[in-house]
């Protein structure tokens, strides 16, 4: 019998802009992977936990490419669901070949050793647990303001990454009352001396853009 080829379950490749985080604004071809480990109520991607279609590197790297034609994005972004569920050395690995610039969106809780230039980390409540290869390796920490959200959760979040490292203040799905919060924690965290800490936004919200 013929060795069965490794595949992903996806859940959608499309062009896009990033809208999120130090990279926002910026094309980019995006591989949504289905499926994720965790289940937080302010997410806005639920879509994505289930369904999906099983898909082979060959056939992601060639949707890329053909994407790519008619979009021709430097960068390709991993994101979810959760996409660092599944293995996806493989098709990093491929893309990494043809040229891309990878970006995966995780929420921190699976660490694997991939050719990745940014990682995006978004450690979620009630713990913001993350596996501590981030600490160096993670470009962006990107906290959603959820109503829960303490100023000492990112003060403890700030002590734990170097200060180069931005931390985020992202508004669940740019509500105003979580606009409002994060400006106030971000007052806050400015008087206590907490450097790097930056408003942000969903661009791809605002333009009304995938
Ligand atoms: S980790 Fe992200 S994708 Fe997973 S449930 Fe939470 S917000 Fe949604």
């Amino acid at each position: 019998m013929m060795p069965q080829p490794h595949t992903l379950k996806i859940f959608e490749i499309f062009p896009s802009i990033q809208g999120e985080g130090l990279r926002q604004g910026e094309a980019t071809l995006f591989i949504r992977l289905s499926g994720c480990n965790l289940k937080c109520s302010f997410c806005d991607t639920k879509w994505a936990w289930q369904g999906g279609k099983q898909m082979s590197t060959t056939v992601i790297v060639r949707t890329i490419e053909r994407l790519h034609k008619r979009f021709p994005a430097e960068w390709v972004c991993l994101t979810g669901g959760e996409p660092l569920l599944q293995d996806i050395t493989d098709v990093t690995r491929n893309l990494k070949k043809h040229g891309f610039k990878i970006q995966v969106e995780t929420n921190a809780t699976i660490f694997r050793s991939l050719p990745v230039d940014w990682y995006t980390i978004s450690p979620k409540p009630d713990e913001y647990f993350f596996q501590p290869e981030y600490k160096k390796l993670a470009k962006e920490v990107k906290i959603i303001v959820t109503r829960e959200l303490l100023f000492e959760t990112i003060e403890k979040l700030r002590g734990e990454f170097p200060q180069a490292t931005p931390i985020l203040l992202q508004p669940q799905s740019n509500r105003k009352w979580s606009m409002d919060l994060g400006l106030k924690l971000l007052k806050k965290s400015i008087q206590h001396g907490l450097n790097n800490i930056r408003l942000s936004v969903q661009l791809h919200k605002v333009y009304g853009i995938r």
